[in-house]
């Protein structure tokens, strides 16, 4: 363990922010004491669960979620799905994960083993055995709380889709039968009371409620173990060479742990005021209106579990998790919970990696990774971000994953972009990387999202159930890159400082909740105090494409014209003669030519987008004009004494989601067509290993 960094000061205040009030409703309470046989590659554990009813419903039927069963044969929805493949990375066919419950039973009660049944609420699929029903002899009466004890044996797979084993390291996660969320009418999109209890999809993340976790964790004593909350105790077994872990955490919606003989346990201490300067402090409280005051952060512990070989990056690790509390935490809120908990999965078990957990997140380096290949950064800024979209702002990633993805790719690359500026994509060659020896270019993490979304992002909606897009790939960019491309044009049309507030109001408002899409759209239309449902039916919820350009610039010399004028009652002749002298006249005085100038500007796509043009002549002047993109085009008309140098539409490139630059200058450049689609294939391999 390295030198402690730990200030008594600091800790004190840490301990006495522990005892506060709950944060969340807590509906749920899981005590669990789990035993890993690092053997059998298994889990037992018994659990006793609690959770209240909060619905005005009677309920007779309970939901749960058993996700290790995705993992148990070839007919699970997952692999049906997936084809057994996931990020890259390919499920083992010899050694499969699965749960079983062995006992249910009704605290004092009914023995519930028997009335177990699976069922598949998304699809035909009889074979899934990820959800379970089971109904009760009485039911659940409003206001009330149930008590379940529970025994079960969890089977690990070999690591792969965030969860499992490899040799002596353990990932487990998704790991202990856990409840649905019951959906009384009003939450959410439900119109009547019902489970919201999807089964494990190959595209779908997580949802559940928030509650209070006690889990003691049994493993040989040799073993570094590291979990979702605050260790409160380790007890040996002289015995058995076994400890006993006993982790606590409230106000979370999820626990995850990990296990390895091989771990080096470091921990440093996060100091608001050694992180974070006055100036840093004082120049976002201005951009949100609020007062420095207001942005106080809270000391933190943060853990890093890390392999042996990749020790010398501890650094690049803790600096990363440094900058994710300070920007997290000045820009959205301080971060509440008193540790976070990086893990770093060993070599060959990269499925466990660039995974989010309540106060635990996985992270994922290599041997020898580039100096400017961010990917420990983005990763552990990634992983972090979740904290927040996710975790607090407890969106349902089965149904609307850009609420979660997307809004974490918009707040990452914000950091990352601001933090570390451009990256090299980390392209490797067997295994060696190579992007700083062959110099290729670097991207800020907008570009490479904004590349990404050209090329795939629209075949669905943004919003739409995980299961349901035209491909894993669909999937990705609708739910990370997309998202992230249209909240930074969002951005820039309402201006930072009030996207500023709308993401700070989106936490506030409803951390500890499960808000949703039209929540989120109702919140921007109250605080810009405009109607913006344009922008989400456009960009959220529909496929239309946006393209705006240059149409076509006329610029011609207005000559004297030929004719007989009457003037002042008197009538008088210019011919070609005339008009060469008053020509010659106007050379003489020094005087510019007149040009008609005509630009036509072109909606080439469906979608609709408020845009400004920018016209500059050769004398320099510069004509600006706002188009409000309704038609199909637009015409402006001018008389110059100066030709046209350039024009440009949507000349700042603030419409991130315009189908193509190249098209919006009147000088117009060929587009770097092929290296793009290089790179948005590339980018798209990167971005998909963060969930
Ligand atoms: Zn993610």
């Amino acid at each position: 363990m390295e030198r402690s960094l730990l200030n008594a000061t600091l800790l004190a205040s840490l301990c006495a922010s522990a005892a506060g009030a709950a944060m969340s409703g807590q509906v749920v309470r899981y005590t669990i004491a789990a035993r890993l046989d690092p053997v059998a590659k298994t889990v037992t554990g018994h659990e006793t669960l609690s959770w209240r009813n909060e619905s005005p419903d009677s309920i007779s039927e309970l939901r749960f979620h058993l996700y290790l069963n995705a993992f148990q044969n070839e007919k699970s929805t997952f692999i049906r799905e997936s084809g057994g493949q996931l990020r890259g990375d390919a499920m083992s066919k010899d050694d499969w994960g699965y749960i079983d419950i062995q006992r249910m039973q009704q605290a004092g009660g009914a023995d519930l083993t028997k009335a177990i049944r699976f069922i598949h609420p998304d699809d035909d699929n009889a074979d899934d055995r990820t959800v379970i029903a089971a109904i009760l002899p009485q039911p659940v009466l409003p206001g009330r709380t149930i008590t379940l004890e529970i025994d079960f044996l969890s089977k690990l797979p070999k690591v792969f889709a965030r969860t499992g084993y490899r040799q002596d390291f353990f990932m487990v996660g998704q790991w202990f039968p856990k409840i649905g969320v019951y959906e009384k009418a009003g939450d959410r999109y439900a119109t009547k009371g019902a489970w919201n209890c999807h089964p494990f999809h190959a595209t779908t993340e997580f949802f559940a409620d928030y509650g209070v976790y006690d889990v003691s964790i049994t493993a040989p004593s040799n073993y570094v173990v590291g979990a979702t909350g605050v260790e409160q105790s380790a007890v040996e077994d002289p015995h058995t060479h076994q400890t006993t872990h006993r982790f606590y955490q409230e106000d979370v919606h999820e626990f995850a742990w990990t296990a390895s003989p091989h771990y080096i346990r470091m921990e440093r201490l996060f100091e608001p005021a050694r992180v974070v300067t006055p100036a840093e402090t004082a120049a976002t409280a201005r951009l949100l209106g609020l007062q420095p005051g207001d942005l106080q952060l809270k000391p933190v512990r943060m853990i890093l579990l890390i392999q042996p070989e990749h020790h010398w990056q501890a650094d690049r690790h803790f600096r990363a998790i440094e900058n994710a509390l300070k920007w997290w935490g000045l820009w959205y809120g301080a971060y509440p919970y008193q540790t976070i908990t990086v893990v770093d999965p060993p070599f060959g078990a990269n499925g466990a990696g660039g995974m989010e957990y309540p106060t635990l997140i996985t992270a994922g380096t290599s041997w020898w990774p580039e100096r400017r290949a961010l990917m420990i950064e983005a990763v552990v800024i990634h992983e972090f971000g979740h904290q927040y979209w996710y975790g607090m702002v407890g969106t349902n990633e089965f149904e609307e994953s850009w609420l979660d993805e997307g809004f974490n790719t918009y707040s990452t690359d914000k950091i990352v972009d601001m933090v570390y500026g451009p990256g090299y994509l980390p392209v490797t060659i067997l295994g060696v990387p190579v992007s700083e020896t062959l110099g290729l270019p670097m991207f800020t993490f907008g570009e490479l999202d904004r590349a990404a979304y050209l090329q795939y992002g629209k075949h669905d909606p943004v919003v739409r159930n995980g299961w349901q897009y035209y491909d894993s790939f669909r999937y990705g960019i609708n739910s990370y890159m997309r998202p992230g491309t249209l909240l930074r044009t969002l951005e820039n049309y309402l201006g930072p400082r009030l996207m500023a507030r709308i993401m700070r109001t989106w936490f506030e408002r409803y951390r500890f909740q499960h808000p949703t899409s039209v929540d989120f759209e109702k919140l921007v239309s109250e605080l810009s105090g405009r109607d913006m449902t344009w922008f989400f039916d456009q960009f959220v919820f529909g496929t239309n494409w946006l393209n705006y350009k240059v149409g076509s610039v006329e610029c011609d010399p207005i000559e004297v014209k030929l004719g007989s004028y009457s003037e002042g009652g008197k009538r008088i002749t210019i011919d070609q003669k005339a008009a060469d002298r008053i020509e010659k006249e106007r050379k003489r005085k020094g005087e510019p030519k007149l040009y008609r100038i005509v630009v036509k500007l072109d909606r080439d796509g469906e979608s609709v987008f408020p845009v400004d043009m920018r016209m500059t002549l050769d004398n320099g002047e510069i004509v600006n004009e706002k188009w409000d993109g309704r038609e199909r085009w637009v015409k402006y008309e001018y008389a110059k004494r100066s030709q046209v140098k350039s024009v440009e539409i949507d000349p700042e490139h603030k419409i991130l989601l315009d189908g193509s630059f190249a098209d919006n200058s009147y000088v117009s450049r060929p587009a770097p067509l092929p290296f793009v689609k290089w790179f948005a294939n590339l980018v798209f391999w990167f971005q998909m290993v963060l969930p």
